[in-house]
């Protein structure tokens, strides 16, 4: 499949002179519903030429501001995603990075917390905002919640403070009238315009008649640290969610998969499993071979605290370690992303018990 993506034109046409002062956002189009129309025969939705955003958008040319275009070719459904895309995106962020204000990426919803998680890992020292949107419906029906997201995005990307830096400096979601740190988000409804949260950090901002930062939240980049892109991904991961009645068998295939290295497993409550000796032992013989075990919690929303129940303590003592409040989407793209650059195993398990761009809660680290 081509992924290249290319650089289609400046969008607001007005004379270079006028807005030479003027803030300046790159809009990358990956894909996803915000650029997509039905096909008239089948009634599916397609992607369609990012032209046609710009066409019923033409509230893009009314910025005052210098906005440039990516878009990948073909646009992916975000099912589609791959780590591949997301090392794209970093080449296309690292590359105009010194041209632009800030960036807004336009994703398919399906697998926006996926991406927003990796890129905040890839996107080191990061110091300008890269922020994702996309919409429930396309952009080109009456209701569409597009264009309100595709705006607002591209005012958040532009935003500074008066010091001249940028109000949000991070990966983030923007969704209706909330912006979210990326690496803390889930897409949690396939129907309604509210589609995403993030359970365990408060919105960094809130959009009604102004846009409400909450500056106390938003992370501070040191200006002496240059962005650092990296690109590097080992997908050898797997999810495992816990059930009542889960077979021994089949956990023991899963952990014996070959060249598997790195499980993140969604337990109960707060980091809870089942005492069963056969479950134990899996699990501490595959800590032992070298897989990382990561626990994290199926509940939407707290931390695991494994200490805390006889259940999770024979976790800890099988060799699995705590992913604290993380997101199933920030667990498992931490693990790939530092698996991908080659750690040592003890290095990996150090970094993932360490916050590393925001994306757990540690008291102390
Ligand atoms: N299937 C679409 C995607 O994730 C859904 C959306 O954009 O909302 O690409």
């Amino acid at each position: 499949r081509n992924y290249n993506a290319y650089l289609c034109r400046e969008i607001n046409k007005k004379s270079t002179d006028m807005l030479a002062n003027c803030p300046s956002v790159l809009l990358i189009y990956t894909g996803g519903t915000i650029g997509m129309i039905e096909n008239p025969e089948t009634g599916a939705l397609e992607n369609f030429d990012f032209d046609h955003l710009l066409k019923h958008v033409p509230e893009l040319k009314r910025f005052n501001y210098r906005i440039s275009s990516y878009q990948f070719a073909p646009p992916l459904d975000s099912s589609d995603m791959e780590p591949l895309y997301w090392a794209k995106l970093v080449e296309i962020i690292y590359h105009n990075y010194d041209n632009f204000d800030g960036f807004v990426i336009l994703h398919g919803t399906d697998t926006m917390a996926y991406t927003a998680s990796a890129l905040s890992f890839m996107l080191e020292n990061l110091s300008k905002p890269v922020i994702l949107t996309g919409s429930q419906l396309p952009i080109g029906t009456l209701r569409t919640d597009g264009k309100e997201n595709l705006i607002t995005a591209i005012e958040i990307a532009a935003a500074k403070n008066p010091d001249g830096t940028p109000i949000v400096p991070e990966v983030c979601i923007f969704f209706e009238n909330h912006l979210m740190r990326g690496n803390r988000t889930t897409k949690i409804n396939a129907e309604n315009f509210n589609a995403f949260r993030s359970f365990n950090y408060p919105p960094l901002a809130s959009v009604g008649i102004h846009i409400k930062y909450e500056l106390n939240l938003i992370h501070k980049p040191d200006p002496a640290k240059a962005l650092k892109p990296h690109y590097l991904f080992d997908t050898n991961v797997v999810i495992l969610t816990l059930f009542p009645g889960i077979q021994e068998s089949i956990v023991n295939s899963l952990l014996h998969v070959e060249g598997l290295k790195a499980v993140v497993l969604k337990t109960f409550g707060s980091g809870n499993a089942p005492q069963k000796p056969w479950f134990i032992r899996q699990l501490k013989e595959a800590t032992e071979r070298g897989i990382i075990i990561v626990n994290i919690t199926q509940c939407s929303s707290g931390a695991v605290e494994m200490e805390r129940y006889e259940t999770g303590i024979h976790l800890l003592e099988a060799g699995v370690i705590s992913g604290y409040d993380s997101t199933p989407e920030c667990a498992l793209t931490k693990l790939m992303f530092l698996l991908g650059h080659g750690l040592s195993n003890e290095e990996i398990r150090r970094k993932m018990n360490s916050c590393l761009v925001g994306e757990i809660t540690k008291s102390v680290d």
